[in-house]
């Protein structure tokens, strides 16, 4: 860690977005004794975990016109971390007994994640920071400051000046839609899972299910409660793999991936089998977007890698000014929120210095060949869940906070293999009870 020459000062930040990454955020900026303003375009807090029976107008959310749904949550979800993880370390995600609106169990339902959401930003008395229904329309440089352009809710804009802009808006919205051969003529029904909500739509049908992580194994089984056959194309399997999944409908198959789509509705998958589908729904991730972001080209996107981010928050030549908290993929996302928004919120009060931009860069250069070495893919730049602990401690020790703990460590990675091993039961059977009790007794003890 650098120490800090300078005073420690106070800023003028804003924070954009009100999902759990900006409620954080903004917590650790009041808390360091920084100014804070939330824009936030919707009427709540909650971001993502705001469910809407509502889809987009355009299912595969290709249409720039399209009405769009920030949520991508569908009715059946729960959390794929267990909660004592999942929780934030100064408010943990702990059950609740006394009130029958709320699902107590270790995997909960995403309505339970709405209401510890909105309950930490009522401890945390977050809301009175927040611009409800305030779209932030473009923000840029301008000589040591940040101009923050925004729509208000009466539908005028507004300018701003603030000394730094804190990026919190997710990156679960904007479908990757991949290109499948021959689909320009295939003739069935297309979505994308950013728009999937309930099964019902998919009665009797035969549908190809895209993507296997938690989306697609959610979902393949969500839909094969009402289906004819599901069938899951996987590019991560052997060409040849062609597997019976065990389900109670006796009615759900895993394939390779996708060889061939025709004009007759058939699908080929890479192992040769062919069926006759009514639907395709495509569980293949988002990719990164900031529309409102105007940096003259310095920051761009790049087959989902955000180009540059130091160690995926700061951007050298125009940090500290700007930075993004929540950019990585990993398991404990809520915690990762608030070790990153601790640095920031240290980098610009001055308690904690950054290196030269050119330094940053090089650290980035870095880790770029570093991936490539191993062979990771660029558009898994920011996947870091293998070394989702070794980034979060970097981070905590350069702001001089608490270190991942290790119950929570290990809880996310054997909830991680039990996930991929047993995606049926992972959520109500497990063998890590010696971790749970460690985590209930690392609360109380803080709470003493
Ligand atoms: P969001 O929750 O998306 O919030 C962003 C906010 O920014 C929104 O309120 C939006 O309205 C606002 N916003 C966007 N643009 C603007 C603008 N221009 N102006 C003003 N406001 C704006 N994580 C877990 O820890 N556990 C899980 O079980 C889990 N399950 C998941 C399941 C699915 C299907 C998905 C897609 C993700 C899941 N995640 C899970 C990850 C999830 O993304 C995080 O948990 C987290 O809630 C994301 O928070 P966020 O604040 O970064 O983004």
């Amino acid at each position: 860690m650098a120490p800090a020459q300078t005073l420690i000062s106070s800023k003028n930040v804003a924070v954009i977005g009100a999902g759990a990454a900006g409620l954080i955020t903004s917590r650790e900026l009041r808390r360091e004794g920084h100014s804070v303003v939330v824009f936030e375009r919707e009427k709540h807090v909650g971001g993502l975990w705001v469910y809407t029976p509502k889809s987009e107008s355009d299912l595969l959310s290709l249409d720039p016109t399209r009405s769009k749904v920030h949520s991508s949550i569908y009715d059946s979800l729960r959390t794929n971390v267990p909660r004592e993880s999942m929780g934030v370390r100064a408010f943990p995600f702990l059950p609740r007994f006394d009130d029958e609106s709320r699902d107590p169990r270790r995997y909960p339902n995403h309505r339970e994640v709405l209401a510890y959401v909105q309950e930490f930003a009522r401890e945390f008395k977050i809301e009175e920071m927040i611009r409800f229904e305030t779209e932030v329309v473009r923000v840029e440089p301008v000589i040591e400051k940040w101009r923050v352009q925004s729509k208000n809710p009466g539908g005028d804009f507004d300018d701003e000046i603030f000394d730094a802009v804190v990026v919190c808006t997710g990156h679960y919205t904007e479908p990757n839609v991949p290109h499948i051969p021959g689909i320009k003529s295939w003739p069935g029904k297309q979505i994308h899972s950013h728009n999937y909500r309930v099964p019902d739509p998919f009665k009797n049908e035969v549908v190809v299910v895209i993507g296997n992580f938690a989306s697609g194994a959610d979902i393949s089984r969500d839909i094969a409660k009402v289906a004819k056959e599901v069938h899951i194309a996987s590019r991560a399997k052997e060409p040849h793999t062609y597997e019976k999944i065990p389900v109670p409908q006796n009615n759900l198959w895993m394939h390779s991936e996708i060889d061939t789509t025709r004009e007759d509705g058939s699908i080929v998958f890479k192992n040769g089998k062919e069926v006759f589908a009514d639907s395709i729904v495509y569980c293949t991730g988002y990719k990164y977007n900031f529309p409102f972001l105007e940096t003259n080209g310095y920051l761009r996107i790049d087959e989902k890698r955000v180009e540059h981010l130091y160690k995926h928050v700061f951007p050298p030549a125009l940090s500290p000014g700007l930075s993004f908290v929540g950019v990585p993929a990993m398991g404990i996302v809520f915690v990762m929120f608030e070790i990153q928004s601790k640095w920031v919120a240290a980098v610009l009060s001055g308690r904690v210095t950054l290196p030269p931009p050119d330094n940053m860069m090089d650290d980035i250069n870095e880790w770029y060949a570093s991936l490539d070495v191993i062979g990771i893919p660029k558009r898994h730049t920011h996947t870091i869940g293998r070394i989702q602990s070794e980034y979060l401690n970097w981070v905590a020790k350069e702001c001089g906070c608490e270190l991942v703990e290790r119950w929570r460590a290990q809880e996310v990675d054997g909830g991680y293999v039990r996930l991929v091993t047993h995606p049926e039961t992972y959520r109500d059977e497990w063998d890590d009870d010696e971790l749970i009790e460690e985590a209930y007794h690392d609360f109380s003890r803080k709470k003493l």
